[in-house]
């Protein structure tokens, strides 16, 4: 059985909510200003409830692509706690794409989980993937942490270590017996190889929509924003060319490209300025 995602899961909520609804319509009388404001509020309290954020409609679920389950017994192996980061990919496919956004996620996410040249992985790596029309796509459930083929650092090797002169961090490779330090982390990678060229702009917009979006949901900051090669050794991931149009060239301090100021624009709307 496949994980359950947020949005079937909403749809259990309102179920759930129109059948209540429908009682306190049904034994109290459905003209009453004072019963129907029981109903509302008896709705709100039951979203309120529910507990997780509504994905935006530009969000694909995964019941949608995926027809294969994932190895939870594998997956629960790795909770993903807290997320403390968002992290962005690349899946080092074709771009532009003959094969289509569907397609070429089942593969990606066969590969993932049956990968005979090295790890199994239990499901597709990443959490959310940008596709080339710009939808965003569901993947692992997010309390699972994400795979990736390298180790990412920790915190203090992150900040003990500066980055080259292509962004990527210099730290040594950590001990990869050590607990995963990829916990904590939201991944979203964009479909595509992005050494060379950047993603098309509805690709770029709704990546810098999306990653505001998600940091407003989980009560984190731009800083919290890395890409894969800032935060693992051995990894020109998410692409020199997406990397520099998001961080910018002079790479001084991280030095903010347009990418970032994106966000931070996305990020300034959804909190009112703050
Ligand atoms: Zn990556």
């Amino acid at each position: 059985m496949n994980l359950p995602d947020t949005i079937t899961d909403h749809r259990k909520n309102w179920k759930w909510t129109l059948m209540v609804q429908g009682t306190v319509w049904k034994c109290t009388g459905y003209n009453s200003i004072l019963h129907q404001a029981v109903a509302f509020l008896t709705i709100v309290f039951l979203l309120a409830c529910s507990g997780e954020a509504a994905e935006p409609d530009t969000v694909v679920p995964r019941s949608a692509w995926s027809v294969v389950a994932p190895d939870e017994t594998l997956l629960k192996k790795k909770p993903n706690g807290r997320i403390r980061y968002i992290s962005i990919h690349q899946t080092e496919t074709p771009f532009p794409d003959t094969v289509d956004d569907i397609r070429r996620l089942r593969g990606i996410q066969n590969w993932h989980q049956t990968n005979s040249a090295g790890p199994k992985w239990g499901d597709i790596a990443y959490h959310y993937l940008v596709a080339s029309d710009g939808r965003i796509f569901q993947g692992r459930d997010p309390k699972y942490a994400a795979s990736s083929g390298t180790v990412y650092l920790t915190q203090a090797q992150w900040e003990a270590a500066p980055l080259n002169k292509n962004g990527q961090t210099t730290a040594s490779k950590p001990d990869v017996s050590k607990p995963g330090a990829s916990e904590g982390h939201l991944t979203i990678s964009v479909i595509g190889s992005f050494n060379d060229q950047l993603p098309s702009e509805v690709m770029r917009r709704n990546l810098a929509k999306f990653v505001a979006l998600k940091l407003k949901e989980h009560q984190l900051t731009i800083d919290d924003v890395y890409f894969h090669r800032e935060i693992a050794c051995w990894t020109d991931c998410p692409g020199q060319e997406l990397y520099d149009w998001f961080r910018g060239v002079s790479r001084e301090l991280r030095a903010r490209g347009p990418g970032m100021n994106w966000i931070k624009k996305e990020l300034a709307v959804l909190t009112g300025g703050n």
